[in-house]
């Protein structure tokens, strides 16, 4: 998959792929000039995003696999949040963290349910309470193993319905972790600086923030709000409340949506 930038030298459009690291070094096609594109994005919105086009495009079946991919990167993304948060509250310095975090994830960064283990711990540690929305119809365990393992065709109501739980799910431990994203933040930066540290000289660096569906909300918007029934806010479980999450992932799809559409197609607007 992959997305525009723009040339910093004569404006052309040059498609790059997705990097893992989002980090991107180009050579423009028409001009030759070259530049690294630094995507800040984590992960888990870059999977999501990448979920809701091919939802948008009518590839149901492909978007499950990337909203299941968005689900476990975002645990990861929580654990690595919180224990840098709780790093940055004591005497130890964030690069030693940083490593021991990396080192620790080592371990469980071949199979999912362990991270899932170290989710469920992590949230209970900053939130003080069970994370009761960790069950299987919450995460809609057998949806997505009979989608991806076994390969039942869902149709596409079936999908959105997942899309819509998956993104309640994580709009919502977004909602809790406030500001203590910004630790997981830092990270993505640091590495970053360090790649723009080592690039030779005229290599331009252009730093990119896209639209998608969680942006707006990480930057303090209002959240949105379904017209019926009433927000399962507070203590219900996010799974006891379907209409909910579908009315919340709709908003969502009809406010960022085709910023999505665009981004995919045309030249993009450059982010701050
Ligand atoms: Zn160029």
């Amino acid at each position: 998959m992959d997305f525009p930038t723009s040339c910093p030298g004569c404006g052309s459009e040059n498609r790059v792929e997705f990097a893992d690291n989002s980090v991107h070094d180009v050579t423009c096609a028409r001009c030759g000039a070259r530049y690294c594109v630094f995507l800040r994005k984590q992960k888990f919105e870059v999977l999501f995003d990448l979920g809701t086009r091919a939802l948008m495009d009518g590839y149901a079946r492909e978007a499950v696999a990337s909203f299941s991919a968005a689900l476990e990167r975002f645990m990861e993304f929580y654990v690595r949040a919180t224990t840098l948060e709780r790093a940055a509250g004591s005497d130890m310095d964030f690069v030693a963290a940083l490593d021991a975090l990396d080192g620790t994830w080592r371990h469980v960064a071949s199979q999912s349910e362990r991270q899932l283990g170290m989710f469920a711990l992590a949230y209970l540690l900053r939130e003080g309470r069970e994370p009761d929305f960790l069950t299987p119809r919450g995460l809609g365990t057998d949806f997505r193993n009979r989608v991806i393992h076994r390969g039942s065709l869902p149709t596409r109501a079936e999908v959105e319905a997942y899309a819509a739980a998956v993104f309640a799910l994580i709009d919502r431990v977004l909602t809790e972790l406030g500001p203590g994203a910004a630790h997981a933040e830092l990270a993505q930066e640091q590495a970053f600086a360090a790649h723009v540290a080592a690039l030779p000289d005229g290599v331009t660096v252009v730093f990119e923030e896209h639209p998608g569906m969680f942006r707006a909300r990480r930057f303090g918007a209002p959240a949105p709000q379904p017209k019926s029934p009433k927000p399962a806010t507070g203590g219900r479980p996010v799974n006891d409340a379907q209409a909910f999450q579908t009315a919340l992932f709709r908003r969502a799809l009809e406010e960022r949506g085709p910023q999505l559409e665009r981004f995919k197609g045309q030249a993009m607007r450059r982010g701050s």
